[in-house]
């Protein structure tokens, strides 16, 4: 089973189809919905969160890309911002997948964006805002 956050952005020509149902029906996919932003004739973003077998997972993203929805993973638009980073730590112990890291020698706060799966609990506790997740 595998869960990816992605981020959908539909040009302002996008003609309505019914992407989720599909992704449903047609590839077995639990969705979650972390947001949407969708208006007519504007460009729009919806955030999903999808759970199940990874080669569907694969499959309905492709589906997705065909109808010329740009399909990003959600973990790139997350980012920290060095300058307002002051290393204290806090989003250290609250990272679940070690993106974020505390080398014990020098007391520097390491940010690995592969390692990222997007949760956004950084962001939470972060009391500068150094870290992001720039989706509009
Ligand atoms: S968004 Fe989540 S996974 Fe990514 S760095 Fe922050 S706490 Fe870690
Ligand atoms: S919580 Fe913010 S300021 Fe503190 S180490 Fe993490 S990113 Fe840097």
């Amino acid at each position: 089973m595998a869960k990816v956050a992605m981020v959908f952005t539909f040009p302002s020509a996008f003609q309505e189809q019914p992407l989720a149902y599909r992704l449903v029906k047609e590839y077995d996919l639990m969705i979650n919905i972390l947001h949407a932003h969708i208006r007519p004739s504007e460009e729009g973003r919806l955030i999903l969160e999808l759970s199940g077998d990874e080669k569907n997972n694969e499959r309905g993203l492709k589906l997705v890309r065909s109808t010329g929805v740009s399909v990003q993973p959600l973990r790139d638009f997350v980012s920290r911002d060095e300058e307002l980073c002051t290393h204290c730590t806090a989003c250290v112990g609250q990272c679940p997948t070690e993106a974020l890291s505390v080398d014990r020698e020098t007391m520097q706060v390491s940010f690995d964006p592969e390692m990222c799966i997007a949760c956004g609990m950084c962001k939470d506790v972060c009391p500068t805002g150094a870290m992001r997740i720039d989706v509009d």
